[in-house]
């Protein structure tokens, strides 16, 4: 199977960060900044690295840029080269295009002109420290909806050696344990007989209430 190709405009810090994690996870990463020395730092960890101002359509358009599956924009700085350059690559063609926004009006300009998806990364991460600095087990989340949550719960001393049937979250706070991460392995709907450990990292999932308490009970 062919492997996906991203190409990833403007190597700041974001930029940069999520290319080297595609190029990490075997993915062909093009990335295009104005800046040379950017670039040039860049060359050697990316498939391709190109000084080029992406607010010229065709220097995009030589680039091949209607190739790639997947388009990033990550200027954040510069509101009116990413609007231009976000708008360049879904008329150019490019199949799903992403783009960073600092702002909340940034972000309705860039759905508004079409693209797949906006991320906020200062804010998300701001967000998403906050949780992390509130509930010291939790090790990551995934919000479901405004509702809902998947989190990953580091399991404290004290649940050590307890079997899921004596904590038994679901009847207590409603939330229910669907996977136990171990050093030897995950188990997946484990059963009621199943043994945490203190290292081990539990995947639950419920309302964000109903977290929140089974995590104050065991903190
Ligand atoms: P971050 O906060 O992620 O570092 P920045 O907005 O500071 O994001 O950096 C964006 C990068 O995009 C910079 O390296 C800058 O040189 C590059 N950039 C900005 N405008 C253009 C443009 N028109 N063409 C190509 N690269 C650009």
């Amino acid at each position: 199977m062919k492997t996906k190709q991203f190409v990833i405009i403007g190597l700041g810090r974001f930029g940069s960060s999520l290319a080297r994690e595609l190029i990490e996870l075997g993915y062909e990463v093009l990335g295009v900044d104005k800046d040379e020395e950017v670039v040039q730092e860049m060359s050697h960890v990316l498939t391709h690295a190109v000084v080029a101002e992406s607010t010229d359509e065709e220097v995009l358009r030589s680039l091949g840029v209607r190739n790639f599956d997947t388009g990033v924009v990550a200027i954040g700085d510069d509101i009116q080269a990413s609007i231009l350059t976000t708008i360049l690559l879904t008329d150019l063609g490019v199949k799903h295009v992403v783009a960073k926004a600092m702002t909340e009006l940034h972000g309705r300009v860039l759905e508004k002109i079409g693209v797949h998806r906006v991320v906020y990364p200062e804010r998300d991460m701001g967000i998403r420290v906050a949780h992390q600095l509130v509930s010291p087990n939790l090790l990551d989340y995934i919000e479901l909806s405004k509702e809902y949550t998947i989190a990953e719960l580091s399991v404290p001393k004290c649940l050590s050696g307890k079997s899921l049937q004596e904590l038994n979250p679901r009847a207590k706070y409603g939330c229910s344990i669907v996977a136990i991460n171990k050093p030897s392995g995950i188990i997946i709907a484990p059963a009621a007989t199943d043994e945490l450990q203190e290292k081990d990292v539990m995947v639950v999932i419920g309302t964000n209430d109903q977290i929140e308490e089974f995590e104050r009970s065991v903190t």
